[in-house]
């Protein structure tokens, strides 16, 4: 199980943020979408919880 821990705590995801993260499944792209993180490659959708995106393939939604 791959683990991703989030060390800081940010309001919003901004654009910087998101150009950051990658999917940990795929290792592709992502970009928000109606709250959530959508990979543009897989599809995979990943929670935001608080403003902090949860970038956890367990906690995924295909
Ligand atoms: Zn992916």
């Amino acid at each position: 199980m791959q683990k991703a821990l989030w060390p800081w705590n940010v309001p919003m995801i901004d654009k910087d943020l998101l150009a950051l993260l990658a999917c940990p499944a795929c290792k592709g792209d992502v970009e928000e979408k109606q709250e959530k993180i959508v990979c543009l490659q897989c599809g995979r959708k990943y929670p935001i919880r608080d403003g902090i995106p949860v970038m956890l393939v367990d906690e995924a939604q295909k």
